[in-house]
């Protein structure tokens, strides 16, 4: 179910809170188009970092894994990447369904190194509202429906008072996949 106790200008806040306290960049400089590694220097460990930090605020488990690693085991080797590691035709598909059309770099034969670079503040925010989306209906302890949060960022059972159970990301990305395959028949 679609969850509204949480919006996407509170999750942008946590995030930007995220990455001022990880690589202490300025807060105004931090906009949805920002790339963390482009435009505010972030590296890979960083990244950890920032994940956890929204992980401790949500209480959700951010996906460990990325797309193209999923694509691989779930299609076999060589479909996402080539011997170069290099993108196919196809994982280039799935990531413009992903993450847009207008990711201009996108294209097959670019290098998986240059793909983190893609990442920016939206993509991450999009990774977070997905988790959040997972709500379930009913609490899992007490079957109450009556999610409340008081301050827009952890959402609890209104009855038992149990914090939300969300599906982690990297589930949730294999069931995106699994519903992108059956539509497009792509691998
Ligand atoms: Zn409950």
């Amino acid at each position: 179910m679609g969850q509204n106790l949480v919006t996407e200008e509170k999750v942008f806040g946590e995030l930007k809170k995220a990455v001022v306290e990880t690589l202490r960049a300025d807060e105004n400089k931090i906009k949805p188009e920002t790339s963390l590694i482009k435009d505010l220097g972030a590296e890979s460990l960083d990244f950890l970092d920032i994940n956890y930090r929204l992980e401790q605020a949500f209480g959700i488990k951010m996906a460990r894994h990325f797309v193209l690693e999923h694509i691989e085991e779930m299609y076999g080797e060589g479909t996402a990447l080539d011997e170069n590691g290099q993108l196919t035709d196809k994982a280039v598909a799935v990531l413009k369904i992903r993450f847009g059309e207008n990711v201009a770099e996108l294209k097959p034969g670019m290098d998986m190194d240059e793909i983190p670079a893609l990442v920016t503040a939206q993509s991450m925010v999009s990774g977070v509202m997905d988790i959040l989306d997972s709500l379930p209906e009913k609490c899992t302890k007490c079957g109450a429906s009556s999610w409340k949060s008081e301050d827009g960022v952890k959402v609890k059972c209104g009855s038992c008072g149990e914090a939300a159970e969300y599906s982690n990301g990297d589930d949730l990305i294999k069931a995106w996949l699994t519903k992108v395959q059956e539509e497009k028949k792509l691998f």
